[in-house]
């Protein structure tokens, strides 16, 4: 089976989620990439270095700089000629450019997997994650997104992938990219850290946040997440998230504090390797994911372990 991952990337850099993509695509075979930016051959020259993979198409056009799906799309079903399956990492922009891409080929598209059983069947969680399902797709072309934190990353480097020029469709003049605001932070990715400390609603203002998660995030290097409640009420922005309707992260320790442990956020932090939360309410429904819990008052907890630190 020959497959296509889109390659996640900011026209610089190929961004760690496409080396989930590719570990997965290579359990169904071959593997090719699509780089699909502006000015961005530095990164089809990187994708080409990632281990396993074989062309890299490379679409440099300024239609493709902000992954606009309605100019994404028609690119990719025009490789899809070549190819069994489309593959594409479980991130606003893959979740974004893969459903347009299954109604072009008119087949249905099978969302965030998290293993491949066979060549057309695959585990995918539903309800929030509280059940597995096993799901095989109809014969034809398959669609997927793949969840990062469900496979090994492919090694960035000792491939031999050959960099090829893809006929650009161009602007589709359906959408325009008007600007974006990203937040600036020095700390890890989310979705990348090996470490991440959140902050729920009991956090009560922006500025705790500041004094007390920041620190403790900073003296462990760690990522910085939230809660919704935490997110709704305006404590950090929404991309700071981690839940059903944020970010799904698996870090090797992920430390929750004042975050009561709603089903909608364990469904982003529960596969993570050590859960240690801080919470006054023992009842919290967040101990019984804990490997390691602390009962008491967050205000005066924080500090001490960060001072501990
Ligand atoms: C469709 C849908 C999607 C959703 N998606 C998400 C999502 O992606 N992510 C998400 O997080 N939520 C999501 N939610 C919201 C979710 O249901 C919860 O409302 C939310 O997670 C609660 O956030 P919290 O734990 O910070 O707040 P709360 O539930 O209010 O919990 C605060 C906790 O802090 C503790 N506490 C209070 N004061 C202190 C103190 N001084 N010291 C120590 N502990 C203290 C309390 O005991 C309590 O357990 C979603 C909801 C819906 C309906």
């Amino acid at each position: 089976m020959k497959t296509l991952v889109w390659v996640e990337h900011d026209n610089a850099s190929v961004k760690d989620a496409t080396l989930a993509t590719v570990t997965a695509a290579s359990q169904l075979g071959d593997v090719d990439l699509l780089v699909a930016g502006s000015g961005c051959a530095a990164v089809a020259d990187e994708a080409a270095g990632i281990a396993g993979v074989g062309t890299v198409y490379l679409a440099d056009d300024a239609a493709y700089e902000n992954a606009l799906a309605e100019n994404v799309a028609p690119l990719v079903v025009q490789l899809m000629g070549d190819h069994d399956a489309f593959v594409a990492p479980a991130t606003s922009n893959g979740k974004n450019i893969a459903p347009r891409v299954a109604a072009l080929l008119d087949v249905v598209q099978v969302s965030e997997i998290l293993s491949v059983v066979s060549a057309d069947t695959f585990t995918r969680p539903i309800y929030a994650g509280n059940a597995i399902a096993t799901v095989q797709a109809p014969a034809g072309k398959l669609v997927l997104t793949v969840r990062g934190t469900a496979f090994a990353k492919a090694e960035k480097t000792g491939g031999a992938g050959t960099v090829q020029a893809a006929a650009a469709g161009g602007d589709q003049g359906l959408s325009t990219f008007v600007g974006s605001e990203i937040s600036k932070s020095e700390r890890p990715e989310l979705t990348s850290a090996k470490i991440i400390v959140s902050g729920g609603r009991a956090l009560q203002n922006s500025e705790n946040f500041h004094t007390l998660i920041e620190p403790l995030a900073d003296k462990l290097g760690a990522g910085v997440g939230a809660s919704r409640a935490a997110v709704d009420a305006g404590y950090v922005p929404n991309d700071y998230q981690v839940g059903q309707t944020g970010k799904i992260v698996a870090p090797e320790v992920y430390i929750a504090v004042g975050i009561s442990g709603a089903i909608q956020h364990l469904a982003g932090m529960k596969d993570s390797k050590v859960i240690i939360a801080i919470n006054k309410d023992e009842d919290a429904p967040i101990f019984q994911v804990a490997d390691v819990g602390l009962v008491g008052d967050l205000f005066k907890i924080v500090p001490e372990l960060t001072g501990k630190l």
